[in-house]
């Protein structure tokens, strides 16, 4: 019999769930940033350079650089001509900075780590005769990051909420075609359908979010997929790297579907200065680990992979979705849009899987990783996620230059600081915005919906994959 699931088991976002790897050393705070000010240094727009990131031409050339120079930014990486060699990471030759960590929930027993001569991610250099090693992995011998065990068996799991996880995404398996767009088509034509402020709010997120879940993948795959050790994790990063290629396809299937100018949806995180600061201020974060010849193993070097986490999952997926995602779902409660809003629906569903995960390694890395995670580091993620927030509000504000679909930018600007509170502690931080509350209680509703049909009236958002159906 297989395993059904239900939104319900799922670590939701307001539902209450505590982060499976709970830090609970909430100090290192600094309550008095001068958030304004960082903000505004920190976004400035860089012309062109939002785009080209992943373009970035490197000193040698190499299958992770997307595009030689001459060529214009993209974020689409052109595929080398030639077979690419091995671009697993080669650990330094120091000791993983693993011994000794205190062991997590969710995961096995761990002790300390053993002195033991491994292949380096599944090379073949661990004999002398050029064949691999036959000592067998353990459980104690995995990390989440500089792990010197073969990178190729699976099992035996050592984080076994990484490898649920993965069942739950597959298990959640949906794609765009299977729903129906002819209501939004009808209506996205007619002229009295939608006012010019909703109207704005379908282009301004269909804008952001085609770009932003292209950011999400290619970070995925070209930075934290070869920086993180651990088969389990690399298995669910495989499965949320494709899920962002089915959110990216659902966003053009839209913008095909109500017959929109592709150039001008496409383009926005260049040329829509909201849209560029939230886009400008994750790709900063990647430009380091873009580079090819990125390792960790030092203490600077993890640091800057652990700065990308919580620049990707806490705030980029974290923060940055949720403005647009409302403003959508909130659309789709008044009836309208509703295929665009069923769309966005299973992307929220997704989504919250992506930044639960995302917190859990961050999270492990911490735990296995104390170093790293001293004052001054707490102090940057701190201010981070409240630059996060604050350019948030700036995109509700540019969005909803006044009352619509029964909200308006104050609103949002006050349950984006409730959901910075939320990640802000789901990372061992303490809570920034005092008094805040989520003005928008039908979110965690619709995050939470079980068995009942959606609001939209078209099928029950529990769909699932065959394989994942109950019998009984
Ligand atoms: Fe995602």
């Amino acid at each position: 019999m297989s395993m059904r699931l239900t939104w319900d088991e799922y670590d939701t976002e307001e539902s209450g769930s505590q982060p499976s790897v709970a830090n609970g050393a909430a100090n290192g705070v600094i309550a008095d940033l001068a958030v304004r000010e960082t903000v505004d240094a920190a976004v400035t727009p860089v012309e062109g350079e939002a785009a080209a990131i992943f373009a970035a031409p490197v000193a040698e050339p190499s299958p992770m650089q997307a595009l030689p120079a001459a060529q214009p930014a993209s974020v689409e990486p052109v595929p080398p001509s030639v077979p690419p060699p091995a671009q697993e990471p080669v650990p330094p030759e120091v000791a993983p900075a693993t011994a000794a960590a205190p062991e997590a929930p969710g995961t096995h027993a761990s002790v300390e780590t053993p002195e033991v001569s491994l292949e380096l991610d599944g090379e073949l250099d661990g004999e002398p005769d050029g064949k691999q090693s036959r000592e067998r992995v353990t459980v104690d011998q995995k990390a989440m990051i500089n792990c010197r065990a073969d990178l190729n068996q699976l099992v035996p799991f050592k984080y076994d909420w990484a490898w649920q996880k993965y069942l739950d995404g597959c298990a959640n398996h949906w794609m765009p075609q299977e729903i129906n767009m002819t209501a939004d088509i009808m209506l996205w034509k007619s002229e009295d359908g939608l006012t010019p402020d909703e109207r704005k709010i379908v282009k301004r997120s269909l804008g952001f979010f085609s770009t932003a879940d292209s950011l999400v993948a290619n970070n995925l795959a070209l930075a934290i997929y070869r920086l993180i050790t651990n088969p389990e994790c690399r298995q669910y990063i495989l499965r949320q790297a494709f899920e962002e290629a089915i959110h990216t396809h659902a966003y053009q299937y839209c913008i095909e579907s109500l017959g929109m100018d592709e150039g001008e949806i496409f383009n926005m995180y260049r040329e829509v200065d909201s849209v560029e600061a939230k886009a400008g201020w994750a790709l900063e974060y990647t430009r380091a680990l873009a580079d090819p010849t990125f390792r960790t193993g030092t203490p600077e070097n993890d640091r800057t992979l652990l700065k990308n986490l919580i620049a990707y999952y806490c705030v980029l997926e974290g923060i940055f979705f949720y403005c647009g995602f409302t403003q959508i779902l909130s659309m789709g409660r008044r009836n309208k849009m509703t295929g665009t809003s069923e769309q966005f629906q299973y992307i929220l569903r997704d989504e919250s899987m992506h930044v639960n995960f995302g917190i859990d390694v961050i999270n492990q890395i911490k735990l296995e990783n104390p170093q790293l995670w001293d004052e001054e580091m707490q102090s940057l993620a701190n201010r981070m996620i409240l630059e996060g927030t604050e350019l948030e509000i700036r995109y509700a504000q540019d969005t909803m230059p006044r009352g619509v679909l029964g909200m308006n930018a104050n609103m949002m600007a006050e349950y984006l600081r409730f959901i910075a509170n939320r990640r802000l502690a789901q990372i061992g931080l303490t809570e920034h915005f005092a008094g805040v509350r989520n003005p928008f209680p039908w979110m965690s509703e619709i995050m939470d919906l079980k068995k009942e049909k959606n609001f939209f009236e078209t099928r029950v958002t529990e769909y699932q994959t065959g394989g994942a159906l109950s019998w009984d």
